[in-house]
């Protein structure tokens, strides 16, 4: 069933669904239908599914089952817990993100900003790391919230989470964390980490598309945004039983498999990104080597449209990526790499390769073939020799 001639080198726009996923949601589709919500055994069966999959996702976070709240997805959980933070206390209208954000939480912050709050846009240096010293200084008594990545899912930098979270404490400020992009990558224990909010897909995890988590730490006051009866009132709507069963599973997995997929994955990415800059003339990498997610690489290959090189690529099967996967299609340059310092021509000449689980060393082979081909066929057809972006 899957798309054979695809090698899809994409995966922090979206991730095939596990096999084992599918086989784990699918009765839940078909034959056991019911409400989690109705009193007779057909719908308990669905609440102890719902229940079981709550566990196995607090075992992946290393969090209390009481404080995991399904959603609809990464996005709704970001807008939750922002949107809950400024509840809290009207007085505090003050709200600090980065410059580097997804877009779910730069598109509510900007609404947020029109609405008459504040918002302190924290910039990141050219390896796209945040100034904690800057954070600290932007905190204030009418901080509401503190809404960060852990992962940036363009470039894979990681933020220091757990000294954003002491700063914040240390401050009494709400601290969200959008880990879309960690969970499952990389070990988290939420346990003792001082995060009140923090955000997961499921599609980012081998589970289909359509379902999330919101963790609210148990010390913390939630207001909801969705509101109804099921998840104790904390987010009205049916549950999306198979979806959950579906994450649950996910999560399971995931924590099995992460120290050896996170060795193997960070190899695949490690031989190609090293391949590329061998082979190709002009190739930079895009942000902090070090702290990065062991799955991302973002290379900049000078002389290039990366709109141009997504065709040619897409044409011999290759799916990777230019800036964020909402803009794509577009003419904007990343705003990721324009916060950077990067200018617009070095944005416009990069591409984001995400390697996953079912990534092998034949996608590799194929994409150290097709690459270099591609950037040389790119720069013969602009010959015009632009400043040099990289050295
Ligand atoms: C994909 C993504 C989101 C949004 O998740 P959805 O489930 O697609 O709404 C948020 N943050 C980051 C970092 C992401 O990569």
């Amino acid at each position: 069933m899957s798309d054979e001639s695809i090698i899809y080198l994409d995966n922090n726009a979206t991730t095939q669904v596990d096999p084992a996923v599918v086989d784990e949601m699918l009765p839940w589709l078909r034959d056991y239908y019911g409400n989690p919500s109705s009193a007779y055994r057909h719908g308990k069966r669905a609440l102890q599914a719902v229940e079981v999959a709550r566990e196995r996702v607090a075992a992946l976070l290393g969090c209390e089952t009481g404080e995991i709240i399904f959603t609809s997805c990464g996005s709704e959980s970001i807008n939750t817990a922002i949107q809950s933070a400024i509840a809290f206390d009207p007085d505090r209208t003050h709200i600090i993100t980065s410059g580097v954000e997804h877009s779910a939480t730069m598109k509510l912050c900007e609404h947020l900003a029109r609405k008459g709050f504040e918002v302190t846009w924290l910039p990141v240096d050219s390896s796209g790391r945040l100034d904690l010293e800057k954070l600290e200084k932007a905190i204030r008594p009418d901080t509401a919230i503190v809404s960060l990545l852990w992962a940036n899912n363009e470039t894979g930098v990681l933020f220091p989470v757990e000294r954003v979270a002491e700063i914040c404490r240390a401050k009494k400020v709400l601290f969200h964390c959008d880990a879309v992009q960690a969970v499952g990558k990389i070990p988290l224990n939420l346990a003792d980490a001082g995060i009140h909010f923090l955000s997961v897909s499921g599609h980012k995890l081998h589970c289909p598309k359509g379902v999330g988590v919101l963790y609210v730490n148990k010390r913390v006051r939630f207001t909801p945004w969705l509101r109804g009866s099921q998840e104790n009132s904390r987010r009205g709507g049916t549950q999306n039983v198979a979806s959950i069963v579906a994450l649950g599973k996910a999560a399971e997995i995931a924590a099995q498999h992460m120290a050896e997929e996170q060795t193997r994955v960070r190899a695949l990415r490690d031989r190609f990104e090293n391949e590329i800059l061998a082979r190709v003339s002009g190739v930079a990498v895009n942000g902090d080597r070090e702290h990065r997610l062991p799955n991302t690489t973002n290379l900049t290959f000078e002389g290039i449209e990366a709109e141009g090189a997504l065709i040619l690529l897409d044409e011999r099967g290759i799916c990777c990526s230019a800036g964020s996967a909402c803009t794509s299609g577009s003419v904007h340059p990343s705003h990721v790499l324009k916060a950077m310092g990067f200018s617009n021509e070095r944005a416009r000449a990069s591409l984001r390769f995400s390697f996953g689980r079912f990534n092998t060393e034949a996608d590799v082979d194929a994409a150290l073939e097709t690459v270099p081909a591609i950037v040389e066929k790119l720069r013969a057809l602009s010959p015009a020799s632009g400043p040099v972006l990289v050295g």
